[in-house]
């Protein structure tokens, strides 16, 4: 549950586009599944956390920890190349002017404004998404192949790309016609108004995402297992939380990370646990991931986080306000831009929303990985799981750095990075070491996890 993560990733699917044909066999992962609690973390009278963190640590392979080290540092670069890769492609849109030319054969298609943008916006999207394709089916398909993450073929892959385009036609056709809207009826007004449209219409988008766009990519069942079920239905009763339900989601279908949510408020709150979670993670693991997401839900941060992007929202329609006339001063005769109602206007707009969110990153994250720390604590306090909780460190760290350094943590991490967790959730095993102590051969974190069915990864 990570509300700037759906938030940027509503936008991130408005992409992708062409044909090819070219499979590969999933790949599959050395992780072990089961992890055994290691010897220094075992309760004993002379436990040390620093000891047990680093016992859990060397449980990690060498070679798989250059191995997620290479996938998420490229990550960073990543980063970088897809903000390259979108200014080339606003500026070659712009300077060809070529987006000059789409508001034109839309202008001769019809009178009527609303339909106009929204002949521009299918328009741009298709052309910008042909024009990224290449570094989008190297980040979302070979890339995730390579490090065994991918579970689908090209052709499924493809598929979903292709309704991630339909759904970004659909929703951006929508938000353009109606920005365009205010922007021509209230020409002083329209960042304020501009910031309240776009913010109310995410906002909406975000909420009707689990019943409207999740299935169009996954299916979600209810789970029925006692054994899972029951354990999770008594933590969030013991939490306040109203669920009655849990579901799980076939994640598997695209991918081998393993992630978890609660969602919702009131009838439809639901907690939903994705396949691989349920295949790899130990009973013990479980609750610790579910502990953590039922903490973002007690701790309120949706509304929270809702609060944060909105002031984000604001900042950004500020900026846009502030940038925006001085460049059209500079080259919008070059680029036969008319004015702000002009909707040839949209690559400058998605010029400047890159250049602002990319300078963004690190404050992004930062607020991220803070919430996510809080929901670590109240995820250990409630499930008092801490080495079902570090057992999770190490499966989401098949693909995240486990050990980065303090400012690589600040700028590039929206979660506290492993080795921290393990660390944090190894103090707290310290502080609490009666709970273990009490109970001999079925101390909580000493149970043996399930065998679990081999291969691949860890998210939540
Ligand atoms: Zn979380």
């Amino acid at each position: 549950m990570n509300v700037l993560k759906t938030l940027s990733a509503a936008f991130i699917a408005l992409f992708f586009c062409a044909a090819l044909a070219l499979a590969q066999p999933p790949g599959s992962n050395e992780m072990p599944s089961v992890v055994v609690v290691p010897a220094a973390a075992q309760p004993s009278d002379h436990f040390d956390a620093a000891a047990a963190t680093d016992a859990y640590m060397a449980q990690i392979s060498p070679e798989r920890i250059e191995r997620s080290n290479n996938y998420f540092e490229r990550g960073y670069w990543l980063t970088l190349w897809d903000f390259l890769c979108g200014v080339v492609i606003s500026l070659l849109l712009l300077g060809t002017r070529w987006s000059a030319k789409m508001r034109d054969l839309a202008e001769r298609i019809t009178r009527y404004k609303p339909v106009q943008t929204f002949i521009y916006w299918v328009q741009y999207l298709i052309i910008s998404t042909v024009l990224g394709f290449p570094l989008g089916v190297y980040e979302g398909y070979f890339r995730e192949h390579k490090y065994g993450m991918a579970t689908q073929t090209f052709g499924p892959w493809f598929i979903d790309q292709l309704k991630g385009m339909a759904i970004g036609i659909v929703l951006g056709g929508i938000l353009a016609m109606l920005l365009f809207g205010v922007v021509r009826r209230f020409p002083r007004s329209w960042p304020v108004l501009g910031a309240g449209v776009s913010y109310a219409f995410i906002i909406l988008v975000v909420f009707i995402a689990p019943v409207f766009i999740v299935p169009i990519f996954n299916k979600v069942t209810p789970l029925n297992d006692p054994k899972i079920v029951d354990p999770i239905l008594r933590l969030a009763r013991q939490n306040g939380i109203p669920a009655k339900k849990v579901y799980t989601i076939d994640a598997s279908r695209q991918t081998t990370q393993m992630s978890a949510n609660v969602s919702g408020f009131g009838n439809t709150m639901r907690i939903t646990l994705n396949d691989n979670l349920l295949r790899r993670g130990s009973p013990e693991e479980i609750q610790a991931v579910m502990g953590h997401e039922m903490g973002h839900y007690v701790m309120n941060h949706i509304y929270k986080s809702l609060t944060f992007f909105l002031i984000v929202v604001l900042a950004f329609w500020m900026y846009l306000w502030g940038t925006i006339g001085w460049a059209l001063k500079h080259w919008g005769e070059k680029w036969q831009i008319r004015g702000i109602t002009d909707t040839a206007i949209v690559p400058l707009v998605i010029l400047l929303g890159s250049i602002f969110f990319f300078v963004m990153t690190p404050i992004n994250n930062s607020y991220t990985r803070t919430q996510e720390y809080e929901a670590d604590m109240y995820g250990l306090n409630t499930s008092r799981q801490p080495d079902g909780f570090a057992q999770a460190a190490i499966h989401l760290g098949e693909y995240r750095k486990m050990n980065p350094g303090p400012v690589e943590e600040w700028i590039f991490f929206d979660h506290p990075s492993g080795r921290n967790r393990i660390f944090a959730a190894m103090r707290w095993k310290a502080e609490n070491l009666n709970l273990f102590t009490a109970q001999t051969a079925a101390a909580p974190g000493a149970t043996q996890p399930a065998v679990q069915p081999a291969a691949d990864t860890g998210k939540k």
